[in-house]
C-alpha cells in the first residue's frame, strides 16, 4: 500500500465514523422481531436520534417496559406494521386494560420537518385496532417520532369502522377525503405567517379532531 492508498484509506475511515452519527449507543433494538425492555421514556429518546440521523423509518410496538421491533418492509418513507408480526410480540394473555403504542420514525432533521401523521398511518392503525380489539381484545393508539417531538394519534370508532369497512366503496370514499383534508389541512396551518408554530401545531391538531383524528403532540426538551 503507498502512500496514496494510506491517505485514502483513512479519509474513507474518518467518513465512515462521521457518518456513523449517533455516538451514542442506542438501548432499543432495530432487528424485526427483537424486544428490549427498557421504559417508555428510554425508547422513545432513542427514537429521536434514529429519526434524526437514520434516513429510514421502522417501527416498534411498547406496553407494560417492553419495546418489540415489529418493523417490515422499510423504505425512506414507509414501512409495514403487519396484523401477525404485532400480534406475534403481545403475549395471549395480556390484560384487556392495557393500550398497545405503535411507534414509527419518520426520519428528518429538526431544521427540514416535523412530518405528522398521515392518511396511510391512519389507515394502518384502522386496521391494527380492529385486528387487536377481535383477537386480544387490548386497545391500540399510533406514535410518529420525528427529530423534534412526538405525534400521538388515535381514531375514533366511527372512522375506524369506516376506514375498515368491508364495504369496499366506502372504504376508498372515506380514505381519499381524509388524505385531500389532511393536505390541504397540513398546507394551510403549516404555512400560516400569523400563526407561530405552537400555534400552527394546535389548529392542526383542532381541524382533525373535526374528521375524527384524535393527536396530540410533545415536543422534546432542547439538549
Ligand atoms: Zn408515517
Amino acid at each position: 500500500m503507498n502512500w496514496k492508498n494510506i491517505l485514502l484509506t483513512s479519509v474513507l475511515i474518518a467518513t465512515t465514523l462521521y457518518n456513523c452519527k449517533p455516538h451514542t449507543e442506542l438501548k432499543i433494538s432495530n432487528n424485526t422481531g427483537k424486544k428490549t425492555f427498557i421504559s417508555q421514556e428510554e425508547g422513545e429518546q432513542d427514537l429521536q436520534i434514529l429519526a434524526q440521523y437514520k434516513n429510514k423509518e421502522d417501527a416498534w410496538i411498547y406496553f407494560d417496559g417492553m419495546w418489540a421491533d415489529i418493523g417490515t418492509n422499510i423504505t425512506n418513507n414507509s414501512v409495514s406494521k403487519s396484523n401477525s408480526t404485532i400480534l406475534n410480540a403481545i403475549p395471549e394473555d395480556v390484560l384487556s386494560s392495557i393500550t398497545i403504542h405503535e411507534y414509527h420514525t419518520h426520519p428528518g432533521n429538526e431544521f427540514i420537518n416535523n412530518t405528522p401523521p398521515g392518511p396511510s398511518d391512519y389507515k394502518s392503525l384502522a386496521e391494527n385496532k380492529k385486528f387487536l380489539r377481535a383477537q386480544r381484545n387490548v386497545n391500540v393508539v399510533g406514535n410518529v417520532v420525528t427529530a423534534t417531538g412526538v405525534w400521538t394519534y388515535d381514531l375514533t370508532r366511527h372512522l375506524t369502522y369506516k376506514l375498515t369497512s368491508p364495504q369496499e366503496q366506502l372504504q376508498k370514499k372515506v380514505s381519499s377525503q381524509l388524505s385531500e383534508q389532511t393536505f390541504y389541512l397540513a398546507g394551510r396551518v403549516f404555512t400560516n405567517p400569523d400563526l407561530n408554530k405552537e400555534e400552527q401545531i394546535q389548529s392542526f391538531i383542532d381541524s382533525m379532531k373535526v374528521e375524527g383524528v384524535l393527536m396530540q403532540y410533545k415536543p422534546f426538551e432542547k439538549n
